[in-house]
C-alpha cells in the first residue's frame, strides 16, 4: 500500500481484508472488532437538534475498557506524574526488561544490573532482587509497616486493599510505591545506558526527598498534631 488508498479497499464482501504488511498490523488490530456494514455511509446526530459534542462522539465510538482494581493506585490528584507514568507501565508489565530483550534475541545476557547474581525480569526488579527489596522495605517502614516483602502482584493487591482512601497514610503509601518504582527503574536505566551507578542509600535518599517535597507542597505536614501523623512526617523527614 502506498498511503493513498481508501477505506473501501480493505473491505471485501463486508469483511476486513488487509494485505499482508507488517506496518499495518497495529491498525488491523485496532479495527478488527469494528463491524463492517454493507449499508451506505450516512451522517446522523445522536440527538435531533442538539449541539455537536465531541465528547458524545468519543463516547459513541470508543471501546470502553474494563475498570481495573488498581486504578486508584495510579490516578489520584496528589500523584507525582512522572512517578505514576512509570508505575502504570510497571503494573501493565510494559517495561522492556532484560528477560524480554533476551527472548527477542536482542541481548546475550539478562544479568541483573544490581549485581545480585539473578536475572532481570519484572518480578525480579520489583522486588525479588535483594537490592531493590531493601528500598521497598525501607519505604514501607517509613509508612510504619514492618513486614516481609511479597511478590509484585501480591504487593499491588495489598496496596489496593490498604492504600485506599484520602487519609494521610493511604496517600503516603501510594506516593511511596510510585517513588520507589520510579527510582529503581531510573537507576536500572542509568546503569544500563549511561554507566552511572548510585549506592542503595543514595537511591533511598532520593525517594525520601521526592516524598518530602510532595508532602510539604500539599500542606500535609502541617495543621495535624495526632501522633500517627506526627510519626509519619518524622519518618519521611519533613518535621
Ligand atoms: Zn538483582
Amino acid at each position: 500500500m502506498n498511503g493513498t488508498e481508501k477505506l473501501k479497499e480493505v473491505i471485501v464482501n463486508g469483511q476486513w481484508n488487509w494485505p499482508p504488511n507488517r506496518q499495518l498490523i497495529e491498525i488491523q488490530q485496532r479495527v478488527q472488532d469494528i463491524p463492517v456494514s454493507l449499508q451506505p455511509d450516512c451522517i446522523g446526530w445522536h440527538k435531533r437538534g442538539g449541539a455537536f459534542s465531541t465528547k458524545q462522539v468519543w463516547q459513541l465510538i470508543r471501546r470502553a475498557s474494563v475498570i481495573v482494581p488498581w486504578w486508584k493506585l495510579v490516578w489520584f490528584s496528589k500523584r507525582i506524574p512522572k512517578h505514576y507514568f512509570c508505575l502504570w507501565l510497571t503494573i501493565l508489565h510494559a517495561h522492556k526488561t532484560k528477560d524480554k530483550l533476551l527472548n527477542w534475541g536482542l541481548i546475550s545476557s539478562a544479568r541483573c544490573v544490581f549485581h545480585c547474581g539473578g536475572s532481570e525480569s519484572m518480578d525480579h526488579l520489583f522486588f525479588e532482587c535483594p537490592y531493590t527489596r531493601d528500598m521497598w522495605r525501607d519505604a514501607l517502614r517509613r509508612c510504619n509497616f514492618h513486614r516481609n516483602i511479597l511478590p509484585w502482584e501480591e504487593e499491588v493487591q495489598w496496596l489496593e486493599a490498604y492504600a485506599k482512601g484520602d487519609n494521610f497514610l493511604a496517600i503516603l503509601m501510594r506516593l511511596a510505591v510510585g517513588a520507589t518504582v520510579y527510582h529503581i527503574w531510573l537507576e536500572r536505566n542509568n546503569r544500563c545506558f549511561r554507566n552511572l551507578f548510585l549506592p542503595g542509600d543514595e537511591i533511598s535518599k532520593r525517594i525520601r526527598e521526592d516524598m518530602g517535597r510532595k508532602i510539604k507542597s500539599t500542606g500535609y505536614a502541617y495543621g495535624n498534631d495526632n501522633d500517627r501523623h506526627h510519626s509519619l512526617c518524622i519518618n519521611w523527614g519533613v518535621l
